[in-house]
C-alpha cells in the first residue's frame, strides 16, 4: 500500500498524467487546489510547491502568508476522465507546512494527525472510521444552475433502475472504484433524489481525506449526468435532510478496543467510556458536527435526524446508536453529524471527547428503549436526556464553554472556527426572509 515518489513517477510517465492536483482543506471543509503541469513533477515530490495562503478561508494571517504543500503520496490516485488534450490529472492530499517546514496549525489535517498522535500516546493503534455520506441529486435548469427538482421520486431502498439517478450513482461507484475506493453500499436514500454511498472503514486521516475526495468525485459526475449533487444538510423543506453518520472504533494490538462479548450489546468499558466522553461534549461537538445555519434545520424530530444527546443499540431516534455487529465491526455510530462538517474537525473533536471519556473511566448514562420523541419534556427531564443545541448560534456558545473541544482544534483552528462561524450566524440573523413578511406583514 505504500507509494514512493518513484511509484508516482512511474505513473505519471504510464498513465499519461498531464497535470498534477494538489488539494487541501480549509476551514470550512471546501477542498482548495493548486494544479501543476507534470513539468513541476519534482517541486512536487520535494515539498517545494508554495502558495500565498492569506487569501484562504481560516488561513488568514498575513505576516505567515508563504505556506508550503506536502504532499501525503499514499493519497496518489489518478482521475479517470482526462481534459481536452486527452491528459489525465493525479491527485496528491496535501499537509500545509509553513516555510520553516513545521506543519501550519491552521491546517485541520495536521490537526487531526496532532490528536491521533495523543491517542497512540494512550495506547490505542487506530481510530477507525466509517462514514455514511447522504446527498441529493438535483435538477439543473437551462442555465446550468441548480433548481429544487428532483430527478427521481423514489424512496428508501427503492430499486430504479432506469432513472437518470441510479445511473449517475453507478457511475460514482464505477469511478470510486477506480481509484482504489472499497464501495460496500450504494442505495437511494428515503428523500426524493436523495442517494447514499458508503466505502469501507479505515483509519481516521484516510477516510477523512477520502470523504473530501468522494465529494469531489460526486459533484464531478452528477455534473457529467445533467444533475447537481449537494451535501447541504437540509436541501428540501418537509424531506429528509442529509447526515453523514460516523461509525467509530478504537483499535489496540490489532483488535477492535470497542469489542468485549461478555459484555451488555458487546461493548468494552473502553467503548463506554469512550460513548460517555462524546455525550458529555456533545453540545461543543455540535458546532462542529453542525456547522451550517442550515444544519439544525435538520436536526427536528419526524426525518430519522436525532434532537436529542442519549444513545440506544436499535433506536433510530438518539444521538449515538450501537448497530449489531461482532469484533472488527463493533462500533459507535454518531447519528448527529452532516456532510457538511470538516471531517478533519469532526474528527479530532469526536476523539478528543472520546478519549477524555476513556482517561475519566465513567460510565454513559443508561441506554433508551423507547422513541424519545414520544416522551413528555418533563419524563425526558427526569431521565437525564438533554436536547443536542437547536441553533448554530447555541452550538456556538457550547463549543465556547467547552476548553476541551476547543483544545481538540488548537488555538489557530479554534480562532478561525469561531470568528467564520459567529459571521456566518450574524449575517443570518440579520436576514429578513419571506416567512417573516407572509407572517408579520399584517401585524
Ligand atoms: N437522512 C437521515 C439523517 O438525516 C438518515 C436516514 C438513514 O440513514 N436511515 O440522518
Ligand atoms: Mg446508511
Ligand atoms: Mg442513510
Ligand atoms: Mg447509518
Amino acid at each position: 500500500k505504500k507509494i514512493t515518489a518513484d511509484d508516482i513517477r512511474k505513473s505519471v510517465a504510464n498513465d499519461d498524467v498531464r497535470f498534477i492536483r494538489l488539494t487541501f482543506t480549509d476551514i470550512n471543509g471546501t477542498l482548495k487546489a493548486v494544479e501543476v503541469p507534470n513539468s513541476q513533477l519534482e517541486k512536487v515530490l520535494t515539498n517545494d510547491v508554495r502558495f500565498d495562503g492569506s487569501s484562504i478561508d481560516g488561513f488568514v494571517r498575513l505576516e505567515e502568508s508563504d505556506m508550503v504543500l506536502y504532499p501525503d503520496f499514499s493519497t496518489w490516485s489518478v482521475l479517470p476522465w482526462t481534459d481536452s488534450q486527452g491528459g489525465k490529472i493525479g491527485c496528491l492530499i496535501c499537509s500545509v507546512h509553513m516555510t520553516d517546514g513545521k506543519p501550519f496549525a491552521g491546517d485541520p489535517r495536521n490537526n487531526l494527525k496532532r490528536i491521533v498522535e495523543q491517542m497512540k500516546d494512550m495506547g490505542f493503534s487506530a481510530f477507525d472510521i466509517g462514514f455514511e455520506a447522504e446527498f441529493h441529486l438535483l435538477k439543473l435548469d437551462e442555465n446550468g444552475n441548480w433548481t429544487t427538482k428532483v430527478p427521481d421520486h423514489a424512496s428508501y431502498f427503492d430499486l430504479t433502475s432506469n432513472d437518470e439517478s441510479a445511473s449517475c450513482r453507478r457511475d460514482i461507484v464505477e469511478t470510486l472504484e477506480s481509484i482504489g475506493f472499497e464501495v460496500e453500499a450504494a442505495h437511494h436514500e428515503v428523500g426524493d433524489g436523495q442517494q447514499e454511498i458508503d466505502f469501507k472503514f479505515d483509519d481516521a486521516l484516510t477516510t477523512a481525506d477520502r470523504v473530501q475526495t468522494f465529494k469531489m468525485v460526486v459533484r464531478e459526475i452528477a455534473k457529467k449526468h445533467g444533475l447537481f449533487a449537494t451535501f447541504m444538510a437540509k436541501p428540501l423543506q418537509g424531506q429528509a435532510g442529509n447526515g453523514m453518520h460516523t461509525n467509530m472504533s478504537l483499535f489496540k494490538n490489532g483488535k477492535n478496543a470497542f469489542y468485549d462479548k461478555n459484555n451488555k450489546f458487546h461493548l468494552s468499558n473502553t467503548a463506554l467510556y469512550f460513548l460517555n466522553g462524546i455525550l458529555d461534549h456533545a453540545r461543543a461537538i455540535t458546532a462542529v458536527a453542525n456547522p451550517t445555519v442550515n444544519s439544525y434545520k435538520r436536526l427536528i424530530p419526524g426525518y430519522e435526524a436525532p434532537v436529542y444527546i442519549s444513545w440506544a443499540s436499535k433506536n433510530r431516534s438518539p444521538m449515538v446508536r450501537v448497530p449489531s455487529a461482532e469484533e472488527v465491526n463493533t462500533r459507535l455510530e454518531m447519528r448527529s453529524a452532516d456532510p457538511t462538517a470538516n471531517p478533519y474537525l469532526l474528527l479530532a473533536a469526536c476523539l478528543a471527547a472520546g478519549l477524555d471519556g476513556i482517561k475519566r473511566e465513567e460510565m454513559p448514562m443508561d441506554p433508551i428503549d423507547c422513541n424519545l420523541f414520544d416522551v413528555s419534556e418533563e419524563k425526558r427531564n427526569e431521565m437525564g436526556i438533554k436536547p443536542l443545541p437547536s441553533t448554530l448560534h447555541n452550538a456556538l456558545k457550547a463549543f465556547k464553554e467547552d476548553k476541551l473541544i476547543q483544545d481538540a482544534l488548537g488555538e489557530h483552528l479554534t480562532q478561525s472556527f469561531t470568528s467564520s462561524k459567529e459571521l456566518e450566524w450574524s449575517q443570518y440573523a440579520e436576514t429578513v426572509s419571506d416567512w417573516e413578511r407572509n407572517r408579520y406583514m399584517g401585524y
